[in-house]
């Protein structure tokens, strides 16, 4: 197929994932939104060659694949026109909703910040703080997540420099995003994109290695699996059984672990069997099915993650057995429901708002009522996660959510966050970086463009100051319209 006939089949596809969708599409809309893209990323081509429109369209997919709403879905479709093609919001604005504008220049805003390439403590603040300052709307973070996805599908395509650089970012930042935000699957598919590029030698060796553990696995839990379905089958009890693999890279972090230290025999999950109901209360009697037929293994046994769901809302029986020829099998036991959760995570969260909103009421939505669902919660997941990275006192880690969006986080060029308050303009930002700064300014940019000096900054402004080569007294006329404490003082002491 030729490059427009494939662009074509693939819309095409998007369009078909629009069926059974659980809101409204306005198909209108989603083929304006793609004629749209095409004419902006008109003879742009991407490394691979392929024209440039197709990795919106592909972002897009995915995002349906999430089943995010229309608004989302078009951000995907747009979401680098603004970078790319030199379009404004203000045309974005007009021609689709505000709310489209809005969530293109957030996603913008995300790429433009440089998540310069180390893993040092100021860049995992600034990550987080630019996280909590951008993603207002979880979509801008969910679009950046397809994009990223995406984008290490085809990685192969860049220099060796690019993509060492690109899959460590996303080992460092985007897969542990995506697992606080419940999306198991996409963890799972980002890790293993980036693994081969990061540790290429680990890689080579965790494949080769694993090779005959997977396969034996395999063997058993199909022995298990064959005696497990006649027995559901007499209780009358409707299940789904299949195997599960563990991913690469998890298999690689486990076996380095200092227990295990790279012991394939100490790894009961390389692959796991998981067993699928309809209902919770289905869970509790598989379990009991289970028990009954392999013996749970004592101490190291059941997990309840259903009474007691993990902090991301990860929901699942976990046990351990002693299977054919004593072998040690996990067994993972959850509804279909839970299921869809532990992949999509905050996506399948999103839907179950989404039908709620629309007055649309089942017994999907009540299982889901249970988790938290107001439009915070996951922020405090970020939070969370800000405190597994590290044990410093961040003063974030004290700060209450209500009064975080609050707050005004303002970007340097290349990713610096500063925490300014309501009101703060270039001229505070320029002391908050340095009290000699202000003494060379002569302009200030925000987001790229010229702006006076008592434009009042807004979060998630990305600031230049623009600077002259003589240094100059600071204008003692910037006490009228500066307000940090810092500001007024240096001003002051130097008039
Ligand atoms: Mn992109």
């Amino acid at each position: 197929m030729d490059n427009n006939h494939q662009l074509e089949a693939d819309f095409q596809l998007l369009k078909t994932l629009f069926n059974n969708y659980p809101h409204p599409i306005d198909m209108a809309v989603i083929e304006k939104g793609w004629q749209f893209a095409v004419e902006a990323h008109r003879g742009q081509k991407r490394l691979t060659g392929e024209p440039y429109v197709n990795h919106p369209l592909q972002t897009a997919i995915i995002l349906a694949r999430w089943k995010l709403d229309q608004d989302a879905i078009i951000a995907g479709l747009l979401h680098d026109v603004i970078e790319d093609a030199g379009i404004k919001r203000s045309e974005i604005n007009r021609d689709f909703s505000k709310q489209v504008g809005r969530l293109v220049e957030g996603v913008t805003k995300i790429s433009n910040i440089k998540l310069r390439g180390s893993v040092d403590q100021v860049f995992v603040e600034n990550l987080r703080k630019m996280f909590l300052a951008m993603a207002k709307d979880i979509r801008v973070v969910l679009v950046k997540l397809a994009d990223r996805t995406h984008n290490m599908r085809t990685l192969y395509a860049l220099d060796k420099d690019r993509q060492k650089k690109i899959a460590k970012e996303t080992l460092e930042i985007y897969a542990p995003l995506a697992e606080r935000l419940g999306m198991g699957e996409v963890k799972t598919e980002l890790e293993d994109l980036a693994f081969p590029y990061v540790y290429p030698g680990e890689y080579n060796w965790v494949k080769s290695a694993s090779k005959n553990f997977y396969r034996e696995a395999e063997k058993h839990i199909d022995l298990m699996k064959r005696g497990l379905l006649t027995k559901f089958r007499k209780e009358k009890i409707e299940v789904r059984i299949h195997a599960r693999k563990k991913h690469f890279y998890s298999l690689w972090r486990k076996l380095e672990r200092e227990e295990v230290d790279r012991d394939f025999d100490k790894i009961h999950d390389i692959v796991a069997m998981r067993i699928l109901v309809d209902k919770t209360v289905d869970c509790y009697s598989a379990l009991g099915i289970v028990h009954g037929m392999f013996k749970p293994v004592p101490h190291i046994g059941i997990s309840d993650f259903i009474a007691q769901p993990k902090p991301n809302g990860y929901r699942s029986i976990h046990t351990k057995v002693f299977g054919p020829k004593g072998r040690i099998v996990e067994v993972q036991i959850r509804t279909y429901r839970m299921h869809e959760e532990a992949e999509w995570g905050v996506a399948a969260h999103w839907v179950y708002s989404e039908i709620k909103s629309k007055g649309v009421s089942d017994s999907l939505l009540e299982e889901g009522a249970g988790l938290k669902m107001n439009k915070f919660w996951w922020v405090r997941e970020l939070i969370g996660w800000q405190k597994q990275f590290s044990d410093t006192k961040d003063y974030l880690a004290a700060v209450k959510i209500d009064i975080l969006k609050h707050r005004n986080f303002i970007f340097s060029p290349n990713g610096d966050v500063y925490d300014l308050p309501a009101g703060a303009t270039p001229i505070d930002f320029a002391y908050a970086v340095h009290t000699d700064l202000p003494n060379f300014i002569k302009g200030a940019k925000v987001n790229g463009k010229m702006v006076p000096l008592n434009y009042q900054l807004k979060s998630g402004d990305v600031v230049e100051i623009v600077k002259s080569k003589e240094r100059k007294k600071p204008n003692r006329d910037w006490l009228n319209f500066a307000v940090t404490a810092l500001a007024k003082r240096e001003i002051k002491k130097s008039n």
